[in-house]
């Protein structure tokens, strides 16, 4: 593994820092899987596996950022040279090829990976189609494959430090979810967008750096699982359902990790249909948590939401999978979906969010963080399951 074995000679007795351990792991977990499955080269666009090895977060340009990973050399980073100061330097773990804009840069990466080589290259699956053709096009005798074959199950299970920031993360956002219940952030007479603006302002006064989204949906526009917040004034007796999640940095890293919760709440007494359905909801959600354990294929524990909620009747407005995978992406593996039969894996951090929408008249969600561990399924979010009543 050149580029990890380099760090000893190159840094001596200089101790790295916790988190250049942890992108070393990493690098070096990615190298040994390329090896594994036959892979020479993988080259890391934009995306979160370059943050995840690196720490650094390329802008989505037009020009292009490649990581260029090959077996046994030393990981070469290609950044735009306007981009390169972004850049913190970890030179036991890269080194720096800026590219300047008279430069091909897909010509540099080609060199790199060796014009007349042959056998397998592994591209991000998010890098754009043209990068993807150009190196098709300098590269004839590699044949490409998404990166994430080579990183997906790597990502999916989250080192102690990963862990520690979705915690955080998952923290915020339940004190935020927590003055939505207590009815601190009023509802009723207020606009779906007014709600959401004050959502993600508490998203980020809780120490998130960006907010991904809040969805607000209320009465009808509940039914609606990724409902944009708009102008309709939110009534009396009305479900609301409050999506939102934001990104936590790393503490002197340009990147950060993803939190995702809902709670539906309702204005004034719910009639007894909300109040039934609400049961369902929580007992099928409660249930998919505790199901879903270590060496448990992900699809059982969708079955589980599915089957509770099938059985009470609603089974028809269950539109979506139960989870997904979360991280430096909102959504990663593993996907809590029918068809996954991936056992859970300690370490794996995914949403449990079975809904029931019913179109026309309303919706409801519960969602939660968990992580498998080898003592069972831990929620990272604590806020209040119940329907809370709120003005
Ligand atoms: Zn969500
Ligand atoms: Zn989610």
């Amino acid at each position: 593994m050149g580029g990890v074995s380099r760090s000893a000679a190159v840094t001596g007795a200089t101790p790295r820092s916790p988190l250049v351990q942890f992108f070393s792991a990493r690098l070096a977990r990615v190298q040994e899987r390329m090896e594994e499955m036959g892979v020479r080269s993988a080259l890391v666009s934009h995306g979160g596996e370059l943050p995840w090895l690196t720490g650094y977060t390329a802008m989505p340009l037009e020009r292009v950022t490649l990581l260029v990973l090959r077996l046994g050399e030393d990981p070469q980073l290609l950044v735009p040279a306007v981009e390169a100061p972004r850049v913190v330097a970890h030179d036991e773990l890269f080194s720096l090829r800026p590219w300047r804009d008279s430069e091909d840069p897909l010509d540099i990466a080609a060199d790199l990976v060796g014009r007349r080589a042959r056998g397998v290259v592994a591209l991000s699956d998010r890098a754009w189609a043209g990068t993807l053709l150009g190196l098709q096009s300098r590269l004839p005798g590699m044949r490409f494959v998404c990166v994430s074959e080579v990183t997906s199950p790597i990502r999916a299970v989250k080192d102690s430090h990963e862990i520690g920031v979705l915690r955080d993360a998952a923290h915020a956002a339940d004190r935020v979810a927590a003055a939505v219940q207590s009815g601190e952030v009023p509802l009723a007479g207020r606009t779906e967008s007014e709600v959401a603006g004050d959502i993600g302002a508490r998203l980020i006064a809780e120490g998130h750096d960006h907010v991904n989204f809040t969805i607000v949906g209320s009465g009808p526009n509940g039914a609606s699982p990724h409902h944009d917040s708009g102008d309709r004034t939110i009534g009396e007796r009305e479900t609301v359902v409050c999506d939102f999640g934001g990104k936590v940095g790393v503490r002197g890293a340009s990147f950060g990790y993803c939190s995702d919760i809902t709670r539906t709440v309702v204005t004034g007494s719910p009639s007894a249909e909300i109040t039934e359905c609400y049961e369902v909801l929580k007992g099928a959600q409660a249930a998919a948590v505790q199901a879903a354990r270590v060496g448990v294929p992900a699809e059982d524990v969708d079955a589980v939401a599915r089957s509770m909620i099938d059985a009470a009747g609603y089974g028809k407005y269950f539109i979506h999978r139960t989870g997904h995978g979360i991280g430096i992406d909102e959504h990663e593996e593993p996907y809590i979906v029918a068809g996954n039969t991936t056992p859970l894996a300690p370490g794996n951090a995914f949403s449990i969010e079975p809904g029931i929408y019913v179109p026309g008249r309303f919706g409801m969600r519960i969602e939660d963080i968990v992580v498998a561990t080898d003592e069972g399924p831990v929620p990272l979010n604590v806020a209040d399951h119940s329907l809370a009543v709120v003005g």
